[in-house]
């Protein structure tokens, strides 16, 4: 059952779930890493929305999450913001330079994977992703339908840390053995509502097979979503293991 209140500043919240992180003040009190948080102050955002205030904490707790928050809230920082942190922690991955600058046959491994409804969202979450991983080494490579799939191929040859892709053209590139989606530490999915109501979830199930696959690495696992009915409870409880649930703000259905 989830507690309803209002937070300290006055936004209406529901959280639910055991050891819930307190929500941040600020973003320098969040513990983003310094190049995340230069970042952060040269997109001019000066003080986190109530999600993010509620979301980073969590997130950088480690803890999987299924949040509701309506359009325009700030969603893509609230989650990019502590996954890219939480890479920049870990350290480099494994490309190294001479595998960047020559194309390597070895199917991609992100570390990071947001998976988006539409070309558009995916586009936009990519552009926020590499403002925030700006300076940090990470490569954020972006992959969706509707266009020819060779120079996104290209990018992933070159090394990506974090993949922000659309379901169908992921699983076409999965099923071509061009990404691997063994190394996935973090796995968003945002706007899981749309992607529903798009008819993605076979895709989406498949993908997360393949993560489920025994070996791979330990996996956080994010929802999130503007509204929150029965089939995203259903996905929830299905994708996500001791989760918190917050809705912050008015949302509905
Ligand atoms: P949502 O995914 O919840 O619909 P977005 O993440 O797309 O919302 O954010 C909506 C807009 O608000 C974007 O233009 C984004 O750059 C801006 N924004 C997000 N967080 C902040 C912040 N903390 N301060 C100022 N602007 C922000
Ligand atoms: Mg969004």
């Amino acid at each position: 059952i989830a507690e309803r209140r209002l937070d300290k500043y006055d936004i209406p919240v529901e959280v639910s779930g055991e050891g819930v992180p307190a929500p941040a003040e600020g973003f320098a009190d969040a513990g983003l890493a310094e190049a995340v948080l230069r970042n952060v102050t040269s997109c001019g955002y000066e003080n986190p929305t109530p999600v993010q205030r509620h979301a980073m904490p969590i997130v950088m707790a480690g803890r999987d999450l299924m949040a509701c928050a309506q359009t325009g809230s700030g969603k893509t920082a609230a989650f990019c913001l502590p996954v890219v942190s939480g890479l920049v922690a870990e350290g480099r991955s494994g490309v190294g330079p001479r595998e960047r600058s020559s194309f390597n046959r070895a199917a991609a491994k992100p570390r990071a994977l947001v998976l988006a409804p539409t070309r558009e969202l995916a586009a936009q979450i990519n552009e926020e992703a590499k403002k925030f991983s700006f300076q940090t080494g990470l490569r954020v490579v972006v992959a969706y339908g509707g266009t020819p799939m060779y120079n996104q191929l290209r990018d992933l040859e070159r090394g990506a840390d974090i993949l922000v892709a659309t379901p169908g053209r992921l699983v076409d590139m999965v099923e071509r053995s061009k990404v691997s989606l063994e190394a996935i530490k973090y796995l968003v999915m945002d706007e899981a509502d749309r992607m529903l109501d798009m008819g993605f979830e076979p895709q989406i199930r498949k993908i997360v097979d393949r993560m489920n696959m025994p070996g791979k690495s330990v996996r956080q696992t994010m929802l999130f979503s503007a509204t929150f009915p029965p089939e995203i409870q259903r996905l929830a409880s299905d994708f996500l293991s001791d989760y918190i649930f917050i809705t912050v703000g008015r949302v509905g259905s």
